[in-house]
Formats: structure tokens, sequence, C-alpha cells
């Protein structure tokens, strides 16, 4: 399906001259963040605001997800000035609460998963909030202990869609593998803050979805994003269905009534999108 994009899609354009500082910031620091990678359709207005989600470990990802734009193939070394930089981009933009993902370093013996404790060790030497949006490690509970060890804040680990369709759309990733993730991470240390999303519009059918939301419920998942799926490109995963915007606030409703803390379900809703607004929930 490629027919125009329905009104509550459209996103404005307005700001775009804001977002020249953070672009010249990211550059001058040899940042790389998910919003410019992925295409992110928040872009100019997370950049306008001061926000971003910084993506670590290179730019380069060893998976073959089909809905995503970021660049397949030849990994690059790491950047050791890179946990000392995201602090100092961190500091720049003045954020509060700061969410840091990677690329997925399937070549690397932990994942990348060191690199990601310098980072957020680095960040817990300040007083901002620490969101991180983790690989699956290839099921490593070793890897995975090593992040919980650096005490991030919030532990998120993205669902993306139904098992049915991991084949077609995260062919290299596992549906029982991302649920063990969540689940080892509050076994691990409940006093962190798990998170995961689903993204809607890849052929998914509503049940699917809400047992997507019960699996994660009982994994221990606290809060949680849902937004449309939008194809970066012809290239990848088609776009199925856009989902009316009643369907999301259904979706919102029964997650909470499932009892997740917190719940973000719109269709520009993406897993870092206004993720500050948890900061109540995460003081309670
Ligand atoms: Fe970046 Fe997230 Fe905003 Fe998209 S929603 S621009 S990924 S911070
Ligand atoms: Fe994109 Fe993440 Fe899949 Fe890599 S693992 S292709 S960065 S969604």
């Amino acid at each position: 399906m490629n027919k125009r994009k329905p009104e509550w899609l459209r996103v404005k354009l307005q700001g775009a001259e804001k977002t020249h500082e953070v672009k010249e910031m990211l550059d001058r620091l040899s940042l790389h963040t998910v919003c410019q990678e992925a295409n992110c359709p928040n872009l100019i207005e997370c950049f306008a605001r001061k926000t971003a989600t910084f993506m670590i470990l290179g730019s380069i990802c060893t998976r073959n997800c089909t809905f995503c734009n970021v660049t397949k193939g030849q990994t690059q070394a790491l950047d050791p000035k890179e946990p000392d930089n995201v602090a100092k981009a961190v500091e720049e933009l003045g954020l509060k609460h700061a969410v840091i993902t990677s690329v997925t370093r399937d070549d690397l013996p932990d994942g990348g998963a060191h690199h990601f404790s310098r980072v957020i060790e680095k960040l817990r030497a300040t007083q901002v909030i620490v969101e991180v949006l983790v690989p699956d490690f290839q099921g490593s509970g070793e890897a995975l202990a090593t992040v919980i060890n650096a005490k991030p804040h919030i532990l998120n680990h993205n669902i993306e869609t139904v098992p049915r369709l991991y084949p077609s759309v995260r062919p290299r990733a596992s549906y029982a593998r991302s649920l063990e993730l969540i689940k080892s991470c509050k076994e691990l240390d409940n006093s962190i803050f798990t998170k995961s999303g689903i993204m809607v519009g890849l052929g998914e059918q509503e049940e699917e979805v809400i047992s997507v939301l019960r699996d994660l419920r009982l994994a221990g998942c606290d809060l949680l994003t849902i937004g449309q799926y939008l194809a970066p490109s012809d290239k990848h995963h088609p776009v199925i269905e856009y989902i009316h915007p009643d369907l999301f606030k259904r979706y919102r409703d029964v997650a909470y009534e499932m009892g997740f803390k917190y719940v973000a379900s719109d269709p520009l809703v993406r897993s870092s999108y206004h993720a500050a607004e948890v900061a109540d929930i995460l003081n309670k």
C-alpha cells in the first residue's frame, strides 16, 4: 500500500532552521543520532526542542531489519572518545533525560555492552536520567548484566512487532529472546524501569498486538510506546495499513488496564518521542 498519508500523519515542518545548532554540535563531537539515521519524522520538532537520541557503537548495523533505515554492512571500530562526547553533548543540550541507543554489533564479542556501560557511567556522574535502548546482545546474559550493573534508570528494548511477522520484519531477531531480555533485566535489578515499543501498520491484527502487550507485561515491562510504522523507502517493508488514532487510544487504554505504568500510543510516537515525560513516574 503506498497511498497518501492520512491527515493525522502530516508533520509540521516549521522550525527547520532551529535544527542547525544540534546538527553542528553532533558533527563537531562525531556523534550519530537515530533521529538522522532512521530518518525519524519528528526530527525537526525534536532538534528544534534540543532533544536527540544518540546512537552509539558506530552507524553501521550487522542486522537486516526490513523496516529500518540504518545502514547495514561493514562495521566501524568503536570510538573511544564516544562516552565522553555523549556526556558533553548531553550537557550542551541541557538534557534532563538522555536516550542512548545503538546499532546491533553482532561482530563484537560483548555486543558492545562494555561501551554502553562506559557511556552510562559518564552520564550517571551527572544528574541526567539515563535511558538506554539496547540490542538483544544475541541473548547474552553476561552482556546484559554489564549494562545493568552500570545502572541506567530505564532499560528499553523494542519488541517492534508481533511474533508472526518476525521472519519478514526482524529476520535475525527472536521474539522469545527479546521478551527474555526484559524479564532478565527485572530479575537482575528490580529498581530499573523496563520499557519496550511496538510499531503498528506492518500487517498485524488487533488481537496479536493485545497479545504482545500481555506478553510484555508478564515479562515485567513497565513503560510502553506504540507508533505507526512508516516505510523509509520503497525498498523497505511496505506500510500495510495506516492505523486510525482511535485504535491507538484503544491500545493505550488496554495497556493501562494491564498495569503498564506509562503508555505513549499515537501515530507519531517513537520509542524516544517525548521520553522525558516519564519523569514523574520515575520519581514516585
Ligand atoms: Fe530522535 Fe526520538 Fe525525536 Fe525521533 S522521536 S527525532 S528518534 S528523539
Ligand atoms: Fe535497525 Fe536496530 Fe535492526 Fe540494526 S538491529 S537494522 S539498527 S532496527
